[in-house]
């Protein structure tokens, strides 16, 4: 996953890449796809890509493994590494956030594909549509079984209506 930009010719480079990309703190199953157009613009390295992977995930409502396709689409400038910074120069880095940097004659572009996997990942991964997540009295896995658990005593709207109700109840009865 490296690029050389003495290599890009000047009517540009088509990349299609398949490899491995370990993410902390992230399962990635199986290689990561890259589809990348590069492009030399005077200074810069211009990139415009997709990937496509997938991971694994949480449920966030049940816990358990949810496997999960990420896609993602990204732009990136890549420039060389001012040798002699001038001072005007540093300025405009700072102001041209998208603008990141190599050295020497390479880019590595596994930062760039690590970042956009996790921004790919979604915010509320669930196993189905549906899930029934977990008892929040005894903490099992509702998809599997019925607990049999009154989880409608643990939401205290449902209490607070079974009291009206039972008032209710108490009136007509006397
Ligand atoms: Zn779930
Ligand atoms: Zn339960």
């Amino acid at each position: 996953m490296r690029i050389q930009p003495s290599k890009i010719p000047q009517d540009g480079l088509r990349i299609c890449l398949q490899e491995n990309l370990e993410v902390e703190g992230l399962k990635v199953e199986g290689p990561v796809r890259v589809n990348l157009e590069v492009r030399k613009v005077g200074n810069s390295i211009l990139l415009e890509g997709s990937l496509a992977c997938e991971v694994e995930l949480e449920c966030a409502d049940c816990l358990d493994a949810v496997k999960t396709s990420v896609t993602s689409s990204f732009t990136a400038d890549y420039r060389p590494v001012p040798k002699q910074p001038v001072e005007g120069e540093v300025e405009l880095a700072e102001a041209e956030l998208d603008v990141s940097y190599f050295h020497g004659d390479e880019i590595d572009l596994r930062d760039l594909l690590r970042e956009q996997v996790v921004l790919g990942i979604p915010l509320r991964p669930l196993c189905k549509e549906d899930c029934r997540g977990l008892c929040p009295v005894c903490g099992g896995n509702r998809n599997r079984s019925v607990c049999g658990c009154a989880s409608e005593g643990t939401d205290p709207r449902f209490r607070v209506l079974q009291k009206l109700k039972g008032e209710g109840h108490g009136k007509s009865n006397k």
